[in-house]
């Protein structure tokens, strides 16, 4: 049998391969037999190209049926597809090519003399927006229609996805053929996904969540996408009659409740909407569901994992909380230090065990080990607890923990609170140095439009609710939480901006 990822997929593809594959915006529909033609030219063209086993692509363009096409192209080629956030800049772009040295990197033709100054000895082909314009879709046309997949082993390197990684360096998530087909059998078969699906896309392609957990699911469920380019409300208010289901990141979510075409009606023919890749507020939960009648299922998981737990899909759909350990996905929770497993209701370090768990940091062996226990859990970085019905509630990252005179402070269960003040609407909470408690307890507000709050009256509706050195000693407001793509918000952009709160005035 071979492992190859597309070779999986492709046992699951409709019998007849002129069903849709995938339809774009302005309507454009390719179906399952277009895309085994065009992504088999790809693959033909990128093993041209010097591309194979042991070899890496890197690739930093706008999302287009073609740029998806590369993928697919790259994956039965054998070798390991590098997406790269289009928002960095050709100086970031030098430190992963220079790090993972691939053999060709795609840039939007726009680019193609910033990146070739980068390049190295990479070999620079262009790829536009449009999916027509530059030099690799040339190529491609002209390239055979047919791809024997290239053998590969379940443990043979699939992707390399860099991870955000606030702090140090950025680091290559090495994942393999295994990872990732896993992980899409088990989210097609828990979302319960068919052929009937038809899933609104609309997040980015160089992310896990829409390259791999909206992706491969679809491809492993033989089902269908409408493939949009970004998050646009009007347009995806629009298109939500024709779907069936729709991934999405916590703001999303947000963004189509400000829309007022957002009606039960308008959803009915929806199975699922699903979110994840940053906390979705309850409140938003709440929202969602007595607008559409759709509790929306929330889901845990990161690069070095693909996902991770899942809320049920038969079953209490929790707000705030992220469900169960996905099929064949083992999860504990531990104390820090000793690696000890913590009782049920205790918080601690999540832990994750699994096919879906990535095979170590690209040239970082020693980073690697550290982040792996003897018995092959990876530690996530991630602070939650498993509550008394076996629900995975997540209480944020480990680097986000404050430690304010010596007491432990979890900036989610303080959020919680004080988002449930009628006028505001978002907020976090953050440890700065403080002199005499190492760090103080920060809340960044964000009231709701034509609302208005003063820092008392945040911090007196705590007084009640929660232990005084949980409480903010200050408060700022903005207009609006800094985030990111993927709608996670910026802590350390938070931390050095008010880094000098509590410091002792000079003398
Ligand atoms: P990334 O590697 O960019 O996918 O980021 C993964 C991180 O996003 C995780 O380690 C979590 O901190 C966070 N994350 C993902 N899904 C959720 C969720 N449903 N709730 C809270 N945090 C989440």
């Amino acid at each position: 049998m071979n492992d190859n990822l597309f070779s999986i997929l492709k046992s699951n593809f409709p019998d007849d391969l002129t069903t849709t594959f995938l339809q774009t915006g302005s309507g454009r529909s390719v179906s399952y037999a277009d895309m085994l033609a065009r992504s088999a030219q790809y693959a033909n063209t990128l093993r041209a190209l010097g591309l194979g086993p042991g070899e890496r692509i890197a690739v930093q363009v706008g999302k287009s049926t073609e740029a998806l096409m590369t993928y697919l192209g790259a994956i039965r080629v054998g070798a390991a597809f590098l997406p790269l956030n289009t928002a960095y800049t050709p100086a970031e772009v030098s430190y992963f090519l220079g790090d993972a040295e691939p053999r060709v990197v795609v840039c939007d033709p726009s680019k193609e003399d910033d990146i070739g100054a980068v390049a190295g000895k990479a070999k620079v082909e262009t790829l536009g927006q449009d999916g027509a314009s530059g030099s690799l879709p040339e190529r491609v046309n002209a390239a055979p229609t047919a791809f024997e997949e290239v053998r590969c082993e379940a443990d043979d390197l699939a992707a390399i996805l860099y991870t955000s990684g606030t702090t140090g360096r950025a680091k290559g998530a090495m994942l393999t053929h295994k990872n990732l087909s896993s992980n899409a059998e088990a989210l097609a078969a828990k979302w319960q996904f068919t052929a009937e699906d038809r899933l609104l896309h609309a997040l980015p392609i160089y992310h896990t969540h829409g390259l791999f957990t909206a992706s491969n699911t679809i491809l492993h469920a033989g089902a269908s996408m409408i493939f949009l380019p970004r998050f646009d409300a009007d347009e995806v208010v629009s298109l939500l009659p024709q779907a069936t289901a729709m991934m999405g990141v916590p703001t999303f979510y947000s963004r189509l409740l400000a829309n007022d075409a957002l009606t039960r009606n308008l959803v009915k023919h929806i199975r699922v909407f699903i979110s994840g890749s940053a906390p979705l507020s309850p409140d938003i939960h709440r929202e969602f569901e007595l607008r559409t009648g759709h509790a929306i299922l929330e889901r845990y998981g990161m690069t070095e994992t693909g996902m991770i737990t899942s809320n049920p899909f038969d079953g209490a759909r929790r707000a705030g909380t992220v469900g169960f350990a996905l099929p064949g996905v083992e999860i504990r929770i531990t104390e820090h230090e000793s690696g000890k497993e913590l009782a049920q209701g205790e918080v601690g370090d999540i832990e994750v065990r699994g096919p879906n768990v990535f095979n170590g940091y690209w040239q970082m062996p020693e980073k690697t080990a550290e982040e792996f226990r003897d018995d092959g859990f990876f530690v996530t970085g991630d602070l939650g607890m498993i509550d008394d019905q076996g629900y995975l509630n997540i209480v944020g990252r480990d680097k986000d923990l404050i430690i304010s005179g010596g007491f432990n402070v979890y900036p989610a269960e303080i959020e919680a609170a004080i988002d449930e003040l009628p006028a505001v609407a978002e907020s976090a909470v953050i440890g700065v140095p403080h002199p005499d408690f190492g760090e103080g307890v920060m809340a960044v507000v964000a009231c709701k439009a034509g609302e208005t709050l003063e820092e008392g009256d945040v911090i007196a509706s705590l007084s009640d609710t929660l232990a005084r050195f949980k409480q903010p000693k200050r408060v700022a407001f903005v207009d609006a939480l800094p985030r990111n793509a993927m709608g996670k918000v910026q802590k350390n952009e938070l931390r050095d901006r008010y880094a000098e709160t509590f410091q002792r005035p000079a003398k």
